[in-house]
């Protein structure tokens, strides 16, 4: 029965910090998937092995895969702008890891968002520290269900579109990542909107100004959704990972030697500058 079923897929994550600030680590963050389905109670495979059953001192397999099309802007001094709803902001902070490491002296402005600012809010005292080093020059909150009307952090995106479009005029980046199916088509529509109103162009002129972006690099996506189906040659390359913190912090991947990896599970960091 187990020989018909087919292998387990590797689970990418995002690295969501800076080699600069943690030489020889990787670490991650991950959120749990459970839900309710035909009357029982589901659990992710990767993200519960990852933050119940793997001990700290344990071991994964794990291997790099690198995303050429999202990393932080070549140009230390133009701003970025990110916005990384829910697990989303993973990359961001490695980004504003490598920023204050490498003294680079361009803005950075970053939207998160989830659902309850009391028990969602990620990185938070990491984040309030930047803020007051001045590595992150704004910060904009959107938590949906701490009030009666949904705000998201599209919403906060076109409450201050002027100031956006000032950023983007100013040869800012703009990086958008998180999971497809818990983050709003709007995230997507929302900075066409600010480039046109803010911008006063017409749809035309918003399209050739988007297009213009991405053929500078500098609107960067990472939207992902589910497993990843293609990325046998990496698996074979895998290597162990020491776990070297315990849950629900960001758990730390110790890089250990570099066996080939009998974990059944693979957790592949990327976007990181490596
Ligand atoms: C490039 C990339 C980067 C990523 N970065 C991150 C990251 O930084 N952090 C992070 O947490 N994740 C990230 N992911 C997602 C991650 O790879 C896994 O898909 C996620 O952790 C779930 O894996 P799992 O094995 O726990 O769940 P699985 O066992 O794969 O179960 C997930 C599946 O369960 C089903 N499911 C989930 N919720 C429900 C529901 N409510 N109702 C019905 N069915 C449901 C869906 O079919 C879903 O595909 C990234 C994915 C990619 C492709």
């Amino acid at each position: 029965m187990i020989a018909l079923l087919k292998k387990l897929q590797p689970r990418l994550y995002s690295i969501s910090s800076s080699p600069k600030a943690h030489p020889g680590q990787v670490h991650l963050c991950v959120g749990v998937v459970r839900y309710d389905s035909l009357g029982r109670s589901r659990k992710g495979v990767c993200s519960t092995f990852l933050a119940e059953r793997v001990p700290t001192g344990g071991a994964v397999s794990g291997f790099v895969h690198h995303n050429k099309n999202f990393r932080p802007s070549a140009n230390p001094d133009a701003p970025m702008l990110m916005v990384g709803p829910g697990t989303g902001i993973a990359p961001f902070r490695a980004f504003l890891e490598e920023r204050r490491a490498t003294g680079a002296k361009g803005k950075n402005w970053l939207f998160f968002g989830d659902q309850r600012g009391a028990t969602d809010f990620l990185f938070r005292e990491e984040l309030e520290a930047m803020q007051r080093d001045g590595t992150l020059t704004r910060l904009d909150l959107a938590f949906s269900r701490d009030q009666a009307e949904k705000i998201y952090v599209q919403t906060r995106m076109l409450e201050h579109a002027q100031e956006l479009y000032a950023w983007l005029e100013e040869g800012g980046g703009f990086y958008v990542c998180g999971d497809a199916s818990r983050m709003a088509k709007d995230v997507d529509a929302a900075p066409h909107q600010v480039i046109q109103t803010a911008g006063g162009k017409t749809a035309e002129e918003t399209t050739a100004y988007v297009a213009a972006l991405k053929k500078d690099k500098r609107y960067q996506r990472d939207v992902y959704c589910g497993p990843c189906q293609r990325l046998a040659a990496a698996v074979r390359g895998a290597r162990q990972i020491t776990i070297s913190s315990d849950p629900p912090a960001t758990r730390r991947l110790q890089a250990a030697g570099t066996g080939s990896g009998a974990a059944p599970l693979i957790t592949a960091p990327n976007t990181a500058r490596a």
